[in-house]
């Protein structure tokens, strides 16, 4: 026990008390016994109490001025750890780290054993969390709607350098945050028969039923304006034991309801190997989907009695495919329940939706092959066929629709194995359809949605994607924060294009110091975290140039890794040569059916163990593979880049948000032209940020015109010495031949054209070398960076959709 917590209770703060008091009444332990995991819990549910308040109010608020609510449908929200963000949000960080400090408490001590929810995968996961924040902090009545996972995300552990997937626990200690609303739960019906009588009434009777009943977990906004909730299902059976069954012996056959609905909230994106994984899948979309749309309907009817005022009170906006059978969900409540006829159905329910899409990759679009849709959902299948019926009508009528149009209109593909389009049920159950940066925009018109564009040509519409500034400056980076507040007061905390008027402090040296300083600081920390988790040894002083993202081969990990052993190589011919010491660091998971994507993991361990043990590179060169990339590694490791890798294939991100995040900590872009990297460009100036490689257009020509990267990868030394490195073994003595068809991929199609852009990347890396050289250049363009992206704050973003969107502002 420290003296702290041996100071009498009459000196401390009412806040101390009220902890203490959580303490032993909810917690159940006294000061004395308390482990750290009691000081967090405690802390949270005396905050909790506080942020009810507020709750309840903005609940309230929405109530009685009838305002329209939006509603946020998505399969992933990569919220992470919440603390921090609620006490900075309700600016109560100092008076509780005080208050814990009176009690012998360490708040970053908690704040860092707080479980990451992992409940998300990626890039789309992470935006839905910061449109929560921005929601809130914009005071729109708005809900999240998503799933409980009890798993969420795997956990990644490397393994003598392979990925090992473990399940993610974050729910051991149970989670302080949520509310279980055991009276907000609704029947969700699978597979089963449709029957309709005379009258023309329909009935679904479902073979098989779970319940989904709601957890909510409050969401705070910047200055605590509004709480906001974010709504997420778990499912239960409706007979949690058959207990003639159980009695009679058969204990794991009386169980096996309870047992099959909770598969459904296992895990986020269960293997879609087999037909049973793909069938789990389905039903964890339309499980989830089929809840937050009862919700909304009866959220609705409570308070403004008449559903064909739906568009008027409530938007929907569709996080990608995945809640796309919301569409026919809320078709099928407006037909079978509210007894609409069809026309005035399919009106209100495109009025209420919105659909964003995140990617254009033919194999990332949804669709369900159609006995397994017909067989789990008959009901939806018949809506179905009449949105489709009606959709090509107007195709047909149009007179711009020719025979191919149809059939790439039609929500059915028939090419071989009959599918659903999940892509185009939500663009034509939408009035709104958006892109997520302005090239991906364009794209979506020119490819995947072409026809439908010319069906629907008001539809398309383009919505940047954006971060929120409180977690992804105030909250990771606190030396930054003040430091700027310093220079150009607080304005911008509440308004991050007012970040601007640090573009003026580039030119003052004395500001460029400090600023190097910071950055420096924010490096020896992330040099102790390396140090401390993994053994690896860093100078901070060196470049530290990041790549941490989804493991994905259009991402092209592989050209970074390829460019290291170049680089590799050089150092070793060269050693008396200027080289810039550099630190490469890579983080991701891969998943886990995706073999590429694996293999390149363990060739960045490889290549990491090969080159930092090599005395001959004299730590000119480290490498480094961070395992289990996530939220709160993502705010450890963005403060510390000094550049940020951002080198898709050009055409292939749909927008990136980690280019962001970079930006906004001072981290100099080495990127392709792709995505939001393009907007970015138009904000930093093309002087402070380092562009190579083909453009979107020359990717697409040169598959047009046949591209052979043999003969690129034959006439670059550089590259094919590279390649035959890695082909040959000379990282994976232990088993030669890992990486040979890895490799004779690049010769043979290369389909995310590395060879391409390989000689340019190179350049390019040089270039970098060449000013991180000159100290005050490279400060004064990190800093105009920070200075320029205030535009991409989550804050513009969620504006815009509000405005052009869901009109609620
Ligand atoms: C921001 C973020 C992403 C998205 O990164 P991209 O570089 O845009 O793919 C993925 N994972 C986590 C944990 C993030 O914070």
């Amino acid at each position: 026990m420290t003296d702290a917590a041996a100071s009498p209770a009459v000196d401390r703060s009412p806040l101390a008390n009220r902890i203490v008091d959580t303490l032993i009444h909810r917690i159940g332990k006294d000061e004395r016994v308390a482990r750290k995991h009691d000081w967090l819990d405690a802390t949270i549910l005396t905050l909790r109490d506080e942020i009810i308040d507020k709750w309840m109010e903005s609940t309230r608020a929405a109530h009685a001025s009838g305002a329209k609510r939006v509603y946020y449908i998505s399969l992933e929200f990569l919220i992470g750890r919440l603390l921090r963000d609620a006490l900075s949000n309700l600016g109560r960080n100092a008076e509780v780290k005080a208050a814990l400090a009176s009690l012998g408490v360490d708040l970053d001590e908690i704040e860092e054993i707080e479980p990451d929810a992992a409940l998300g995968n990626g890039g789309l996961g992470r935006l839905a969390a910061c449109f929560m924040e921005s929601m809130a902090t914009l005071e729109l009545s708005a809900y999240g709607y998503g799933i409980r996972y009890v798993n969420g995300m795997f956990r990644q552990r490397i393994d003598d350098g392979w990925q090992v997937e473990l399940p993610e626990t974050w729910l051991t200690h149970g989670n302080p945050w949520e509310f279980e609303r055991r009276e907000s739960a609704y029947f969700i019906g699978f597979g089963g028969e449709v029957t309709s009588n005379a009258a023309g009434r329909v009935d679904w009777n479902p073979a098989e039923a779970v319940e989904a009943v709601a957890f909510d977990t409050p969401v705070v906004g910047w200055r605590g304006k509004r709480v906001n909730t974010l709504r997420l299902w778990s499912a239960r059976a409706f007979d949690p034991i058959r207990l003639d069954a159980f009695n009679a012996g058969d204990h794991a056959g009386a169980l096996a309801g309870q047992v099959r609905a909770e598969a459904l909230v296992r895990v986020l994106y269960p293997s879609d190997a087999s037909a049973a994984g793909q069938e789990l899948r389905l039903r964890q979309e339309y499980f989830f989907s089929s809840a937050s749309i009862q919700d909304v309907v009866r959220r609705h009817m409570q308070y403004f009695g008449d559903i064909r005022l739906l568009p008027e009170k409530a938007a929907i906006q569709l996080n990608d495919t995945h809640p796309a059978i919301s569409v026919a969900e809320l078709m099928r409540l407006l037909l079978d329940h509210h007894e609409l006829d069809f026309d005035e159905a399919w009106d209100i329910a495109r009025r209420t939706f919105g659909y964003t899409n995140h990617t254009l990759l033919p194999e990332a679009l949804e669709s369900w092959p159609l006995p397994l849709f017909e067989r789990l959902l008959p009901r939806h299948m018949q809506i179905v066929y009449a949105i489709n019926a009606q959709v090509l009508r107007e195709a047909a009528r149009s007179g711009a629709a020719d025979g191919g149009a149809i059939a790439a209109i039609s929500l059915i593909d028939e090419n071989g194995e009959r599918r659903i389009r999940m892509a185009n049920l939500a663009f034509v159950g939408s009035h709104s359809v958006n892109g997520v940066a302005a090239l991906h925009t364009e794209l979506m018109k020119q490819t995947v949605f072409a026809d439908l564009h010319r069906l629907y040509p008001d539809r398309i519409n383009n919505k940047t994607n954006g971060i929120t500034p409180r977690r992804w400056l105030m909250e990771c980076n606190p030396r930054l924060t003040s430091l700027i507040r310093d220079a150009i007061g607080p304005a911008f905390c509440d308004d991050a294009e007012q970040l601007k008027l640090l573009e003026s402090f580039a030119n003052d040296a004395s500001f460029r110091e400090r600023f190097g300083e910071v950055k420096r600081s924010n490096k020896v920390d992330l040099s102790n975290y390396l140090r401390e988790d993994q053994g690896l040894r860093v100078d901070p002083d060196a470049l530290f140039d990041v790549q941490v993202k989804r493991i994905h081969e259009y991402k092209r990990q592989l050209l970074n890794i390829i460019d290291t052993v170049a680089l590799y190589d050089q150092i070793r011919s060269h050693p008396e040569r200027d080289w810039v010491p550099r630190v490469k660091l890579f983080g991701g998971k891969a998943a886990s059916s995706y073999h590429n994507a694996k293999l390149i993991i363990k060739l960045a361990n490889d290549v990491a163990k090969r080159i930092n043990s090599d005395p001959a590179v004299g730590g000119l060169l480290k490498v480094g593979f961070i395992p289990n990339y996530n939220v709160s590694l993502a705010e450890r490791i963005i403060p510390a880049a000094d550049l940020s890798e951002q080198i898709s294939t050009a055409g292939m991100e749909a927008s990136g948000t980690g280019n962001m995040k970079f930006a906004l900590n001072g981290a100099i872009t080495i990127g392709t032209l792709d995505g939001a990297n393009i907007e970015i460009k138009d904000r930093v100036g093309d002087d402070n940020i380092v562009i190579f490689g083909l453009t979107a257009d020359e990717v697409a020509e040169t598959r047009r015109a046949g591209y052979s990267p043999r003969s690129i990868i034959e006439n670059s030394r550089e590259l094919s010495q590279a390649i035959n490195a890695i082909a040959s073994g000379v990282f994976s003595p232990d088993d030669p031949g890992r990486y040979r068809d890895l490799m004779s991929g690049l010769y043979d199609h290369d389909w995310f054209m590395v060879a391409a852009d390989f000689d340019a990347y190179a350049a390019a890396q040089r270039t970098v070398d060449a000013r991180w050289r000159d100290r005050g250049g490279w400060q004064a363009s990190a800093i105009r960076n920070v200075a320029n992206v205030g535009w991409f704050s989550s804050d513009r973003t969620i504006g815009e959709y509000a405005r052009d969107i869901w009109n609620v502002m």
